[in-house]
């Protein structure tokens, strides 16, 4: 795969079955792409057999697995919160369950790394739930290297500076982060590209991904199709070529009623800023 392939997180299609997913990604010429996030039950060994060859068949290697957990909301800020990634005391024994199986099954599929949202990282890092989280990170992190896999952490529920604070505490070789740029206007944490400076030396992974700022306390921002919101695309890639950056351009569209027509022009648009 050439430096800043673009490619596209497989939930982006719309379409729910995984192998139809990829099959249409194929069609409309993208040859890579992040997988997930899968129900739970789809993690066995025959599945992982199964969508191995469909995609070497189709010619697009998995780069990421993405694991979700039953339960979440994006709702808005509050269900985020209340629902999302490792910081829920009742569902952090099932939700490391699932992990292991996650790993196990990405390893079999042949892609590189797992990724995960972990939730609102406290930003007091004197808080006992940070220290509870930084064990966890470390036992999954430590799991996937086990596997020969990387880790990576979505960005974008807490600043750029925390998160580089968080991973820096982490202190694990294989650990990164999948720098969702949008998602720091989303959320209304940081701005995109002063954050990707401060983390640069943990991104292993990018969404291309557009939205403008929340209007309303509580609500998050809005997505936009690439090159509409408030990111700043072309400074994005800019930014990601000053970095270094050559891992693939995974454009994530999750909004829309064209999700298919805003990942091709998303896509026109990465290529003429990439050269
Ligand atoms: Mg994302």
């Amino acid at each position: 795969m050439r430096p800043m392939e673009v490619g596209v997180f497989l939930c982006s299609t719309a379409i729910e079955d995984p192998f139809e997913s990829a099959t249409k990604l194929h069609e409309i010429g993208i040859n890579n792409t992040q997988i997930g996030p899968l129900p739970p039950g789809f993690y066995t060994d025959e599945n992982a057999a199964k969508l191995k060859a469909h995609l070497a068949d189709l010619g697009i290697p998995p780069t990421t697995l993405f694991v979700g957990f039953p339960g979440e909301s994006y709702a808005n800020m509050a269900a985020v919160k209340a629902t999302v990634g490792l910081l829920i005391p009742e569902t952090i024994a099932e939700r490391k369950a699932i992990l292991r199986r996650a790993i196990d099954f990405t390893a079999k599929l042949g892609a590189p790394r797992v990724a995960l949202h972990i939730g609102f990282v406290p930003a007091d890092s004197s808080d006992p739930a940070y220290a509870k989280l930084i064990d966890d990170i470390r036992e999954i992190a430590d799991a996937c290297s086990a596997a020969g896999l990387g880790l990576s952490l979505e960005t974008g529920q807490e600043t750029g500076e925390e998160m580089r604070h968080f991973l820096e505490t982490v202190d694990r070789p294989n650990i990164g982060i999948n720098f969702d740029p949008a998602n720091m206007i989303l959320y209304g944490k940081d701005k995109p590209i002063e954050a990707l400076e401060t983390l640069r030396r943990y991104v292993v992974s990018v969404h291309c991904k557009d939205g403008i700022w929340p209007t309303r306390e509580g609500e998050l921002g809005s997505e936009t199709p690439l090159g509409q919101g408030q990111v700043d695309i072309p400074a994005f890639v800019a930014k990601l070529k000053e970095i270094g950056y050559a891992g693939p351009l995974t454009i994530e569209r999750e909004a829309g009623d064209d999700r298919i027509g805003d990942i091709l022009r998303g896509k026109d648009l990465l290529e003429r800023l990439r050269g």
